[in-house]
């Protein structure tokens, strides 16, 4: 006997929709702009998920709804708190994949790091996420059902948001900018443009691009004041070397004094933290409104690289507020629970390169001191 051979669409996922998808979708098919607001606001301010429960919705749109769509969120594979109050979560898609997200509470603050790819195609030297290789970009449903799942833990949405989680988030551009626009808006999470942070390492068309459709704010990847030991860290930056960057970050915060570039140095012994790179990175960043934030080195297995001593940390660090730099050391946060900064892995089959798979390790995240 013959099968029938049947193509099942998934259906679409309301949670890739901001709100001008959302005003599309309903201007299509003719139903009211307003509920399609009340509908964000049920999935990302209430956290509903079921239609037939967002009960200002008319009956009738409900059952339409539930015919043409659903809103699907990652599961989690598991959540690990961690001594310090930081937790991780481990989210496995739907094709298997696995990311990780991190909560870091800090005072009043509640800070989200937020990945935006499966691996990452940049290979810095130092990251482990990077030794991953890459798989693929994470949809918008997928970036911000992680803030979703934090803000049903939290009871409310987080101050702060970082895209500093895995992945290049420059690299998976369309869905990152819808993802942030979610987090802005009234109607989901409501957070300002000084509290959504996308850090980079430096895609200056990509940043170039940002501009013009976003006002988050800045973290660049640095980890080097001059060219030739970037090039060697941060591989990227062959291509677009200091002289692209550093104008192209000043370009972004343009126009409003209140902001500055957070440029992120992360502390490798005997690699980056000398009195002369201090220097270095003091002339480099001469004239430009900056925060310089001090990563140490968060190691993982066959990273080949040490971390720099606390005492010289604090002695670079003393240096650049000599010279007038705002500089701050962050602290490693949920390092028992593999949470740092560079160190989220997730499940990454990398279909990027063919290489022998390098050793998969844990991290802890970071925040300020
Ligand atoms: N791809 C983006 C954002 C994710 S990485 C970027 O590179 O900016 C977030 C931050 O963690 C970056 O500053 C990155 O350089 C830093 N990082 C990566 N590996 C690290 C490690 N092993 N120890 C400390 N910081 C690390
Ligand atoms: Fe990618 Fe950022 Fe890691 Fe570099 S530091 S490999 S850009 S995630």
């Amino acid at each position: 006997m013959m099968g029938l051979l049947v193509t099942v669409q998934p259906r679409l996922n309301l949670l890739d929709l901001g709100r001008a998808g959302m005003e599309a979708l309903f201007g299509e098919r003719g139903w009211k702009a307003f509920h399609g607001r009340n509908l964000l606001k049920w999935i990302h301010k209430h956290g509903v998920t079921h239609f037939e429960e967002m009960t200002d919705l008319p009956k009738a749109l409900r059952t339409e709804l539930a015919d043409l769509a659903e809103v699907r969120l990652p599961g989690v594979a598991h959540e690990q708190p961690s001594d310090d109050g930081t937790r991780k979560w481990v989210l496995q898609l739907a094709d298997g994949q696995r990311i990780e997200t991190v909560l870091i509470p800090d005072g009043h603050r509640t800070t989200v790091c937020v990945s935006s790819q499966v691996g990452c195609a940049l290979d810095c030297r130092f990251c482990s996420t990077g030794r991953q290789g890459f798989n693929r970009n994470l949809s918008v449903g997928e970036i911000v059902g992680q803030l979703w799942h934090v803000t049903r833990l939290l009871g409310r949405p987080p101050t702060n948001v970082v895209l500093m989680g895995m992945g290049e988030p420059l690299a998976n551009f369309d869905a990152v900018v819808r993802a942030m626009d979610l987090m802005q808006d009234d109607l989901a999470y409501g957070l300002s443009k000084y509290r959504v942070t996308l850090s980079t390492s430096g895609i200056v068309p990509a940043l170039n691009r940002l501009r013009e459709v976003s006002d988050v704010s800045l973290a660049v990847s640095l980890h080097a004041p001059d060219n030739a030991l970037r090039d060697e860290l941060v591989p990227i930056n062959r291509k677009y070397p200091l002289e692209e960057l550093i104008p192209a970050c000043e370009a972004f915060i343009a126009g409003d004094k209140r902001r500055k570039i957070t440029w992120e140095y992360v502390m490798l012994e005997g690699i980056n933290d000398s009195v002369a790179h201090a220097k270095a990175l003091i002339r480099l960043l001469q004239g430009v409104p900056s925060k310089v934030n001090l990563i140490p080195f968060n190691p993982f297995p066959g990273s080949g690289y040490g971390t720099s001593p606390a005492e010289r940390i604090e002695a670079f660090r003393q240096r650049l507020l000599r010279s007038g730099l705002m500089a701050i050391t962050r602290k490693t946060r949920g390092d028992d629970i593999s949470a740092a900064c560079g160190q989220l892995v997730g499940r990454v089959r990398d279909r990027s390169r063919r290489q022998v798979p390098r050793p998969a390790v844990g991290g802890g995240v970071e925040v300020r001191r």
